[in-house]
């Protein structure tokens, strides 16, 4: 039996977790799911698996918790501390908050030497070289659930990066993939959520329009697998057929190929180093054909520039990036920027925001405060 907690059980990746998890009850266990404000979803959920812990990151709902879990011997809490307790409940945490949200609890479970399947990664981005100093410390695993990522260490099959010459990570390009500039000036947030090949949470899917997520998980590549943004590719291949391809000193390049549902990367974590039914659609190379490979464009897709940039200038700048980037996303969502902006704001956070990061996680997540702070001010100047 493998004890599982889940942080961000309601999301996409939390509930297609649940689902993987649900399915193989002989394998698993729950010990803990966590929800930023959903009560009812997350109640219902912690009774149907079983949880002894449900939290909900919102103190002022742990009454109504209480009321939803009465009668059923699940534990009820709330708040950070409760999430960090969350995150060190079980022998694999499903890392799965979106945002620097998840940081403190993942830092919790780093700290307590846990394998961590992260999805969460906005808080490897903002604190990468902690997180990566405390887990060598500690002996804390960090496994990929990110498909690209996932498809590289499918790709290493445990072998050094030594050998590595090249990482390719492959990108959608999102549904903007072939507008012109004029076009994606004028985009609302509903067709930006509509992503052509996954269905995902909104803030990523507003990050695979602008290919922010691409830049995030150069970043995420980066720490993952202790290579220099150099050596790391990105590939427009508009199938999402090929997740990732690793390429070895004497020119071999393996890719991992799937259909594009989370349900694989998310099984292949839960069950590793086994494997385990997914229920995912079994790809028919027949009926796709033919795959597609394009160069992104740096022009229409400054995001990914930017990303470069943070991780070449290193200190914060990845962190200012993730800050900018997290308030932009909530402000085009919420309709007071266009498109364009939030590029233009994380742009700007940028050019007026260089610090080194700092050396403790309660610091990192001040100077994450700030940085929000100051992207709120900014606003203003890009507003629709
Ligand atoms: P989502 O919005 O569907 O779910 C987010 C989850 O986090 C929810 O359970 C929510 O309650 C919780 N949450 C949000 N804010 C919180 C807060 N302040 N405190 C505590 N909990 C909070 O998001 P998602 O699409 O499932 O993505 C989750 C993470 O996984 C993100 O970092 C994303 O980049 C990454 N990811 C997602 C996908 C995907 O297919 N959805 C793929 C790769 C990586
Ligand atoms: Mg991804």
């Amino acid at each position: 039996m493998k004890r599982i907690a889940i942080l961000g059980a309601t999301g996409s990746i939390g509930s297609s977790t649940l689902d993987l998890v649900e399915a193989a009850p002989e394998r698993f266990e729950i010990t803990a799911l966590t929800a930023a404000t959903n009560v009812e979803k997350l109640a219902a959920d912690a009774k149907r698996t079983r949880a002894k812990l449900a939290v909900i990151a919102d103190e002022r709902r742990l009454d109504e918790l209480r009321a939803a879990l009465a009668g059923a011997d699940i534990e009820a809490a709330a708040g950070e501390g409760a999430l960090c307790q969350a995150a060190t409940s079980a022998d694999l945490v499903i890392a799965a908050i979106v945002g620097t949200a998840g940081l403190g609890p993942v830092m919790a479970a780093v700290r307590a030497g846990k394998t961590i399947g992260l999805a969460n990664k906005e808080a490897l981005v903002s604190a990468g070289a902690l997180m990566l100093e405390e887990a060598h410390r500690t002996g804390a695993v960090l496994l990929p659930i990110d498909s690209e990522h996932n498809a590289i260490f499918q790709c290493l099959a445990g072998q050094d990066c030594d050998r590595v010459s090249r990482l390719i990570l492959t990108a959608s390009g999102g549904p903007f993939r072939t507008f012109t500039a004029e076009q994606m000036a004028r985009v609302t947030p509903s067709q930006a959520v509509a992503h052509p090949n996954w269905s995902m949470g909104a803030k990523i899917s507003v990050d695979s329009a602008t290919m922010m997520n691409k830049g995030l998980e150069l970043i995420e590549a980066h720490h993952l697998f202790a290579l220099p943004e150099s050596r790391i590719d990105i590939l427009v291949h508009p199938q999402s057929v090929i997740h990732s391809l690793v390429e070895y000193a004497d020119g071999s390049m393996l890719a991992q190929l799937g259909s594009p549902d989370m349900r694989v990367p998310i099984g292949h974590i839960l069950a590793y180093p086994q494997r385990m039914a997914t229920g995912a659609r079994r790809l028919d190379l027949l009926e796709v054909a033919r795959l597609d490979f394009e160069a992104p464009d740096p022009v229409r897709f400054p995001a990914l520039r930017l990303a470069r940039e943070a991780l070449r200038r290193g200190g914060s700048a990845p962190l200012v990036l993730n800050a900018a980037n997290e308030i932009a996303v909530e402000a085009f969502l919420g309709g007071s920027i266009h498109f364009p902006a939030i590029a233009g704001l994380v742009e700007e956070m940028l050019t007026i925001m260089d610090r080194p990061l700092p050396s403790t996680i309660p610091d990192v997540l001040a100077l994450d405060a700030e940085a929000r702070d100051e992207s709120r001010r900014l606003l203003e100047r890009f507003a629709a």
